[in-house]
C-alpha cells in the first residue's frame, strides 16, 4: 500500500525546492517521493573494492584504485596536447591521461601523493590506462563503499538546475533516510514470492537504487519485472474477465436457413479444421449472451474471408445485420466482390460504401442499411461515419486490424442500443508474446493451417545484378499464362524519390514486357480511386499479365494465376510487409516464387530479413524475428496501446518472466477471482490505491 509518505510531492524533499521540483516533473515525471523512488539508476559503478594494478584486465569495465603519482608530463602539441601521470600501487603502473582541463588538472597532481582513482579501464599497447578519471586526494589507503554507487539518466536541461546523475543520486539517498519498510508494503501473494524465491518489495526497491553487489541487483530487477510482467497481466485478464461477467450481447441463438443453405450447397470447398475450430469458438460467443470481442489471428491465405462470411450468414439468421471493414478502397471492393460472387446464388444483400462512393449510391446504400434491407455492409473507414445508421447492427468484423485504432473500434461499439460483437481479423501473426503482453483483455483464436493443396512460396534473395535473369525467368512463366508482380518500395506516401523509382522500374519492366505481347497495370496511392480500381481489375480479370505497384495491394488481393512476384529492393521493407506482400503469391496450385532484389550491400538486419524470409513461409515465425529485430517498441499498433510501456520488464528477453507472470494470474484467479482470501487481500488493496489513477477503476 502507497502510504502518505509516498504521496508527498517532490518539493517537499530537502534540497529540491519548487524550482527544481518544476522541471523533474517535467523532464522526469517526477511528481512525488513514489515517483522518485521508481526512478531507477541505469547503471552501477562498483567502488565496493580497491583493484591492484596488477589485477586490472580486459574484464574489468570500472575499477577503483588507491596509488602514488610518480610523474605528471604535458605532452604533444595544439590538438594532441595531453597531460599524461603515471602511477603506483606498488603492484603496476598505470598512465592517466587527460585531454582537458589540463593545466588544472596539472596542479593538482604532485609526486609522491595518493589518491583515490576511479574511473573506466582501458588498455593501451597491453598498459592499463584511465583518461579523464575521478580523482580523490587521501592520505590513507582508499575506503571502499558498502553499496554500488548508482548512475541515473540526467538530461541537458536538468544538469542545468544541479541535477546531474549524482546529484539524483544524492536525492535517492535522502529519500531512504526518510522512508522505511513499512512505507513499501509487499504487494505480491506470499506463495508467489516463495515459489519464485523473489525478494521482498521493499528490498527491492532498496537494492535496485543501492545494492550490496551484483548479485543483489539482478534479484531486485527480477522482483520487479516479474511484479510488472504480474500487475499488466493481471489488469487485462481482470479486464477480460470482467467483460466475461458484466457484457450483454445479442444472442444468436439460431444457425438458420442463410448459414445451412450456404454451408451446405453454395460452400465451393471444405473448410479446414482450423476454420471449423473458429467458427465453432465464434458461435459460442455469439449464443453465450456476452458480448463478443474476439481477435483472429490467422496467417496470410488461411482463408479468414471465409469465416468472417459464415459469421455474417448466422447473424443475418438472428436478424442481425453485419459489417466488414477493411483498411483500404481495394481491400474493401475485393471483400465485395468475392462476398457478393460466393452469395450469388443467396438472398442475402450485400453493399459497400468507401470514400469514393459516389453521392446517389451512397445515399441508397445509407437508405437501405438504415431501413435494414441491407444484410452486410462492406467498406472502409467511412463505415463508422456518424451518418451511417444501422436498423440493427449485430456484428463487426474488422479486418487487418493494425491499421484501425482503438477508438475507431469504440465508434463501432455505438452503432447500436447494445454494443455489436466485435471480430478483428489480424493481417499478420502476432507473436506469441506480445499477444500476451498487449492483447489479453481480448479472446482470441488462431488459425493456424491452410487450405489443402498450396505448394509453399519458394523465395530467393538476388542482388540487382541478376535482374535481367530475373526477367527471363519471369517472362517464363507468363509465357506459360501465368501473371506476375513488380513491386517497388513506398515507404512514405510523399516521398519524391520513391515514385521516381516506382516509373523508372515501369519503364523498365516495360522495356522487357513490349507491349502488344505483354500488357502492364500500374497501381499507386497518388493515382485516382477510379483509376486504381480500373488497373487492379485488368490484372485481376487477366488483361494484363504483369502489375507494376506499390504496397498498396499489400493487404488482401487475391489473383490465384499470379505466380511470380518481384520485390524491388527488398532490403527497404519491413518483415510482416515483406510477408504480406509474399501472401499475394501461392494462392492457386501452380507452384509460386517470390525474389527478393536487393542492392550488394545492406545492413545487417537487412540481411537477417531477407535470410527468413527465404528460410520459412510460417508467419509466425517471421513475427517473432521482427520482434526480435526491432523491439517490442515498433511494432505497429502496440507503441499507442501503451499497454508495453513497461519500465524494468522487456517482453522480449523477459519472456520466461513473462510466461511465469501469466501463468501465476491464470491461477491466483481461478482461485479467488474477487481477491478477497487473506493472502490476497494485500493484492487487492494495492489494486484500489491505484485506482482514480488507472483503468484499475474499472475492473474492481
Ligand atoms: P486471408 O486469411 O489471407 O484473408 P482469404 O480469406 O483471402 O485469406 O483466402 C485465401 C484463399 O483461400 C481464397 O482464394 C479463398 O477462396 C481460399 N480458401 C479459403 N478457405 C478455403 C478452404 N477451406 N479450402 C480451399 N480454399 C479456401
Ligand atoms: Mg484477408
Amino acid at each position: 500500500m502507497i502510504t502518505a509518505i509516498l504521496n508527498t510531492p517532490i518539493e517537499y524533499l530537502k534540497g529540491v525546492g519548487p524550482a527544481r521540483a518544476d522541471i523533474l516533473k517535467k523532464e522526469a515525471g517526477i511528481f512525488t517521493y513514489d515517483d522518485l523512488l521508481h526512478y531507477f539508476p541505469f547503471r552501477h559503478i562498483d567502488r565496493t573494492r580497491v583493484t591492484t594494478i596488477r589485477e586490472l584486465n580486459h574484464s574489468i569495465d570500472y575499477a577503483l584504485i588507491s596509488a602514488r603519482i610518480i610523474t605528471v608530463e604535458i605532452l604533444g602539441v595544439k590538438r594532441a596536447r595531453r597531460l599524461v601521470a603515471t602511477v603506483t600501487d606498488g603492484t603496476g603502473i598505470m598512465e592517466l591521461v587527460w585531454f582537458q582541463g589540463i593545466y588544472f588538472v596539472e596542479k593538482i597532481l604532485h609526486p609522491g601523493d595518493l589518491f583515490q582513482i576511479f574511473g573506466k579501464v582501458t588498455f593501451f599497447m597491453d598498459k592499463p590506462q584511465m583518461s579523464h578519471p575521478e580523482l580523490q586526494r587521501v592520505t590513507t589507503e582508499a575506503t571502499p563503499k558498502d553499496y554500488l554507487e548508482p548512475v541515473y539518466p540526467s538530461t541537458e536541461k536538468l544538469k542545468m538546475r544541479q541535477l546531474g546523475g549524482r546529484q539524483i543520486a544524492a536525492l535517492t539517498s535522502l529519500l531512504f533516510q526518510q522512508i522505511q519498510e513499512k512505507d513499501i508494503a509487499e504487494n505480491l501473494p506470499s506463495s508467489l514470492i516463495t515459489q519464485y524465491r523473489l525478494m521482498s518489495r521493499w528490498e527491492a526497491l532498496k537494492q535496485m537504487h543501492f545494492p550490496k553487489n551484483k548479485t543483489n541487483h539482478e534479484q531486485a530487477v527480477r522482483r520487479l519485472k516479474f511484479e510488472e510482467l504480474f500487475l499488466a497481466q493481471l489488469r487485462m485478464t481482470l479486464v477480460k474477465l470482467r467483460r466475461h461477467q458484466q457484457s450483454k450481447g445479442y444472442v444468436f441463438e439460431t444457425v438458420g436457413e442463410f448459414f445451412n443453405e450456404f454451408y451446405n450447397h453454395q460452400l465451393p470447398f471444405q473448410l479446414t479444421g482450423a476454420q471449423k475450430k473458429v467458427l465453432k469458438e465464434i458461435r459460442k460467443d455469439l449464443g453465450s449472451g456476452k458480448q463478443m470481442n474476439r481477435l483472429l489471428q490467422g496467417d496470410v491465405g488461411s482463408g479468414k474471408t471465409l469465416v468472417a462470411l459464415l459469421s455474417m450468414l448466422i447473424a443475418a439468421d438472428n436478424g442481425f445485420q453485419s459489417c466488414l471493414m477493411a483498411p483500404t478502397e481495394i481491400l474493401a471492393r475485393q471483400h465485395f466482390d468475392s462476398l457478393t460472387s460466393l452469395l450469388k446464388n443467396m438472398p442475402v444483400k450485400v453493399g459497400i460504401l468507401t470514400g469514393s462512393t459516389p453521392s446517389k449510391e451512397r445515399k441508397d446504400i445509407l437508405k437501405q442499411c438504415a431501413d435494414g434491407d441491407l444484410h452486410i455492409l462492406t467498406g472502409t473507414h467511412a463505415l463508422i461515419e456518424d451518418t451511417v445508421i444501422f436498423k440493427n447492427l449485430g456484428l463487426a468484423i474488422i479486418d487487418e486490424q493494425h491499421r484501425f485504432g482503438v477508438e475507431q473500434r469504440a465508434k463501432l461499439w455505438k452503432k447500436n442500443k447494445i454494443p455489436p460483437h466485435v471480430l478483428v481479423m489480424t493481417a499478420t501473426p502476432i507473436p506469441r508474446t506480445l499477444t500476451l503482453a498487449a492483447y489479453g483483455d481480448m479472446d482470441y483464436s488462431v488459425m493456424d493451417e491452410l487450405p489443402p493443396g498450396r505448394t509453399p512460396v519458394l523465395t530467393i534473395h538476388k542482388t540487382a545484378h541478376f535482374r535481367s535473369e530475373v526477367m527471363s525467368f519471369v517472362r517464363r512463366e507468363i509465357d506459360k499464362g501465368r501473371q506476375a508482380y513488380f513491386i517497388y518500395p513506398l515507404i512514405e506516401e510523399s516521398a519524391a524519390l520513391d515514385y521516381e523509382n516506382l516509373m523508372k522500374g515501369f519503364d523498365e519492366v516495360k522495356s522487357f514486357f513490349p507491349e502488344p505481347q505483354y500488357w502492364i497495370s500500374m497501381v499507386h496511392g497518388k493515382q485516382k480511386a477510379d483509376l486504381k480500381q480500373a488497373n487492379m481489375e485488368r490484372f485481376v480479370n487477366g488483361d494484363t499479365q504483369i502489375m507494376v505497384s506499390t504496397t498498396v495491394i499489400e493487404v488482401g488481393v487475391n489473383v490465384p494465376n499470379a505466380t511470380v512476384m518481384v520485390i524491388e529492393s527488398a532490403e527497404r521493407f519491413g518483415l510482416p510487409q515483406l510477408h504480406q506482400l509474399r501472401g499475394r503469391v501461392g494462392r492457386g496450385s501452380e507452384k509460386s516464387y517470390c525474389i527478393l532484389l536487393s542492392g550488394i550491400k545492406v545492413s545487417e538486419d537487412a540481411r537477417q530479413r531477407l535470410t527468413i524470409m527465404c528460410q520459412t513461409n510460417d508467419g509466425f515465425k517471421i513475427a517473432e524475428k521482427d520482434l526480435e529485430l526491432r523491439g517490442p517498441g515498433d511494432i505497429e499498433g502496440t507503441r499507442q496501446s501503451g499497454l508495453l510501456n513497461f519500465k524494468v520488464a522487456n517482453i522480449l528477453e523477459d519472456k520466461n518472466i513473462l510466461q511465469a507472470a501469466h501463468d501465476s494470474v491464470v491461477k491466483l484467479l481461478e482461485a479467488d477471482p474477487e481477491l478477497t482470501s487473506d493472502e490476497n487481500i494485500h493484492l487487492r488493496n494495492y489494486l484500489l490505491e491505484k485506482k482514480g489513477k488507472t483503468v484499475w477503476s474499472k475492473i474492481l
